[in-house]
C-alpha cells in the first residue's frame, strides 16, 4: 500500500517537474525571440542616424581646404564606417538566430569580386606600418562568372581576408580558388585563405565559431572587432552548402579553408558590359 502511494507521489512530482520544464522552455524561447527582435530594432535605429552622419561627412569632404580639418573629417568617416560594420554584424547575427537569413541570387564575376576585396582591404594597410604581400591566386580552370549571392560571398571573403590581414604583421595573405567538384549545373569551389600571421593555439580553435568569442581578450582592445565575424561567416558558408575549417600554427600562421556551391553562369569572360558586382 505504502509503496504504491510512494510511486504515485513520485509520478505526480515528475509530471509537475516536466510541466515546469515545458513552461521554462517556452519562456526561454520567447525571451530569445524578443532578444533577436530587440537586436534587430536597435540595429535599425542606430543605422539610420549613422548613415546620415556618413552622408553629410562625404558632402563636407568635398570643400575642405585645411589639411587638419580633412584629417578630422576622414576620421569621422572611418569611425562611422566601423560602427556601421559592427551594427551590420549584430543585425546579421540576430537574423541567423531568428532563422531569417536568406540568400539572394545574381550573376557576378568572382575574379573581379576577389580583386575588389583585396583592393578595398589594402587601403586600410596604407596607413599602418605593415609589410604584407596580398596575393589572390585564381585557378586557371576556374570560370569567372557564377550565379549566387555576391554580396554575401563578398562578406565571407572580406571577413576572412580582413582577419588574415589584421592578425599578420609581415609576410603574405594568399587567397587560392580551385574547383572541388562540378556537374552540369553546379560547381563547388574551394577557397583557401593562407596567412603568415600570429596563428591560433590548437586548444583555442574550437572557440572560434562561438558567438562573441575572441581567442585572446587582450587582442580585443588591440585589434577591435565584435567576435561575430566567424560565426556569421560559418553560417553563410553552410547556407551555400559548404563547410569551413581551420588549421593554424602560431609559428607559421593560419589557413582557413571553405567550400561553397554555386550555379554555373552562361556568361563568358567577354561579357564585360554586365555589372557583376
Ligand atoms: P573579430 O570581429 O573579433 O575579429 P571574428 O569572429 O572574425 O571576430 O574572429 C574571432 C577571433 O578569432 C579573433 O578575435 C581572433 O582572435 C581569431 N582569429 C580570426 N582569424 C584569425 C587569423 N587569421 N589569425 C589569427 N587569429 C585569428
Amino acid at each position: 500500500e505504502q509503496a504504491t502511494e510512494d510511486i504515485r507521489r513520485s509520478l505526480d512530482s515528475m509530471e509537475e517537474k516536466s510541466a515546469q520544464l515545458h513552461i521554462a522552455n517556452r519562456e526561454a524561447m520567447e525571451s530569445n525571440r524578443l532578444k533577436s527582435q530587440f537586436l534587430a530594432n536597435i540595429s535599425h535605429e542606430v543605422r539610420t542616424p549613422l548613415n546620415a552622419i556618413l552622408g553629410y561627412t562625404k558632402t563636407l569632404q568635398k570643400d575642405i581646404k585645411d589639411p587638419q580639418h580633412r584629417l578630422y573629417v576622414n576620421t569621422i568617416e572611418q569611425s562611422t564606417n566601423s560602427l556601421l560594420a559592427v551594427i551590420g554584424d549584430i543585425l546579421d547575427f540576430s537574423k541567423i538566430e531568428a532563422g531569417k537569413l536568406s540568400l539572394e541570387s545574381n550573376h557576378f564575376n568572382l575574379k573581379t569580386l576577389i580583386d575588389d576585396v583585396y583592393q578595398t582591404l589594402s587601403i586600410n594597410l596604407l596607413n599602418k606600418e605593415k609589410h604584407i604581400d596580398l596575393v589572390p591566386e585564381f585557378g586557371l580552370d576556374v570560370p569567372e562568372w557564377f550565379i549566387g549571392d555576391s554580396t554575401r560571398i563578398r562578406q565571407i571573403l572580406t571577413n576572412l581576408i580582413g582577419n588574415a590581414i589584421k592578425f599578420t604583421h609581415q609576410g603574405s595573405v594568399r587567397t587560392r580558388v580551385a574547383i572541388a567538384t562540378e556537374n552540369d549545373q553546379d560547381i563547388t569551389l574551394s577557397f583557401q585563405i593562407i596567412d603568415t600571421g600570429i596563428g591560433i593555439a590548437e586548444n583555442k580553435i574550437h572557440r572560434l565559431f562561438k558567438p562573441f568569442s575572441q581567442v585572446d581578450t587582450s587582442t580585443t582592445r588591440q585589434f577591435g572587432g565584435t567576435g561575430l565575424g566567424l560565426v556569421i561567416t560559418k553560417k553563410l558558408v553552410e547556407q551555400m552548402n559548404g563547410k569551413i575549417e581551420i588549421s593554424s600554427d602560431p609559428s607559421i600562421g593560419s589557413t582557413f579553408r571553405f567550400t561553397i556551391t554555386l550555379k554555373k553562369s552562361t556568361k563568358t569572360q567577354s561579357d564585360k558590359t554586365s555589372l557583376g558586382l
